[in-house]
């Protein structure tokens, strides 16, 4: 069964399609700078050249439609016909407290999602305009939404309430809601089965460390605390996010540079981090490679980076009573050995102990933990794409 899998941007959209249940990739592609000038889509089918061309798109109908034509193009396509896609699954970032699972995309769905504009503004339009495009050109093609939320409503209120007027969270729904739900579910089940050991019976800490950072607890199965709340600036400090900061500091520096509204929160959004500590980049090559000849500034932002890291590692442990294994996962997570290195250094008296050796490996699943460790230290590639084809199958694969 041919599963076509769309992640809507604002102004990209990545694309996947993925036969299931055999889990094997057909062909993938990018759509970029939508509604721009040297709009592009750069499709690949799988064992062969990429193809990129400079299409004008000047909304999210003419790029999905340029993907349709190109997920069935004579010669770079993978159907002779779109009857032949099962289905589609949607990445969705927001979906709220509706739904902690992933759901078959009707009417009240879509009403949901745009209800939840207001929490995602930036992330939400795009994603209803890609499951609109799609049901336009794909009427009888079922659609499945998979929301980046849902993983993690299975928190506890503890771990989700906010310490303020408890109205707030009435009227206005601020909470916690956890973002990046696909990717620690991914990464939660592929420990399992790399340790053989049955989720029920796993404390796992997982972190997902990209441009955009989350760690998460889970137990059981079940997301029961991470980092990012309310938003996706919550938690972690990263590529240019600041993550947790005392909310004082908003006032003061607003007051400080008599900044115009909206001002502190695209600096808090893309001006911190990594970058707004080094100066220097949000690129964790870039840190590495100034590290490398001297800099201080950029070895000052990995020890912060890594330092929240583990902070939040030893919040969780409090709150599991323990972790059986620790999953590293994300651009950063995957490739740079030595942020590892650092989140991981000095943990003995916990049962945590990076092997040195093992750990010189790049996106590639393997146990980088030492033969002493109480707890496993694990290297997983996210797979996001394939966790949204799964999840679309299982609710398709009777109809
Ligand atoms: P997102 O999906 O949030 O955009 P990714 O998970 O793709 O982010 O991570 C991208 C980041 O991963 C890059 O910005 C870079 O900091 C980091 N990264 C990618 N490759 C490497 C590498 N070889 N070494 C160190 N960091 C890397």
């Amino acid at each position: 069964m041919k599963i076509l899998v769309i992640n809507c941007g604002s102004s990209s959209l990545k694309y996947q399609v993925i036969d299931m249940p055999n889990e094997k990739l057909l062909c993938k592609g990018l759509v970029e700078r939508i509604g721009m000038k040297g709009s592009v889509i750069t499709h690949t089918l799988v064992g062969d050249e990429k193809v990129r061309t400079e299409i004008p798109m000047k909304n999210h109908m003419d790029a999905i439609s340029n993907v349709l034509d190109a997920v069935k193009d004579p010669e770079y396509g993978v159907v002779k016909d779109l009857n032949e896609i099962a289905a589609v699954g949607h990445r969705v970032v927001h979906a709220g407290e509706k739904y902690s699972k992933s759901v078959l995309i009707d009417e009240d769905v879509v009403k949901t999602l745009e209800d939840c504009i207001e929490l995602a503004p930036l992330h939400n339009p795009p994603n209803i305009l890609g499951i609109n495009a799609c049901k336009d050109l794909m009427s009888n093609t079922p659609m499945v939404g998979v929301f980046d939320t849902a993983f993690h409503q299975t928190m506890p209120p503890e771990a989700y309430i906010y310490a303020i007027p408890y109205e707030m969270y009435e009227k206005y729904g601020v909470r916690r809601y956890g973002f990046h739900g696909t990717s620690h579910r991914y990464v939660a089940e592929r420990a399992s089965k790399m340790l053989n050991v049955d989720l029920d019976d796993l404390k796992l800490i997982t972190c997902h460390l990209g441009n955009g950072a989350s760690v998460t607890a889970i137990k059981r199965g079940k997301s029961i605390d991470t980092s990012m709340g309310f938003t996706p600036l919550e938690g972690l400090v990263m590529g240019t996010r600041s993550g947790d900061i005392d909310p004082a500091i908003v006032t003061y520096i607003r007051e400080k540079k008599n900044l115009p509204e909206g001002e502190t929160n695209k600096i808090l959004n893309n001006e911190s981090g990594v970058l707004g500590i080094s100066g220097i980049s949000s690129d964790f090559r870039d840190l590495e490679a100034a590290v490398a000849e001297g800099n201080e500034r950029a070895q000052l932002a990995l020890k912060v980076f890594a330092h929240r890291v583990r902070f939040y590692i030893g919040a969780y442990i409090a709150e599991m009573n323990g972790v059986d294994a620790i999953i590293f996962t994300a651009g950063v997570g995957e490739n740079d050995l030595g942020i590892r290195d650092l989140v991981c250094n000095d943990l003995g008296n916990l049962g945590i102990k990076l092997d040195v050796f093992k750990n010189k490996i790049k996106g590639k699943e393997s146990i980088i933990s030492r033969e002493d460790s109480r707890v496993k230290i694990l290297l997983i590639p996210t797979n996001e794409e394939l966790m949204i084809a799964k999840d679309t199958y299982e609710i398709v694969k009777s109809f």
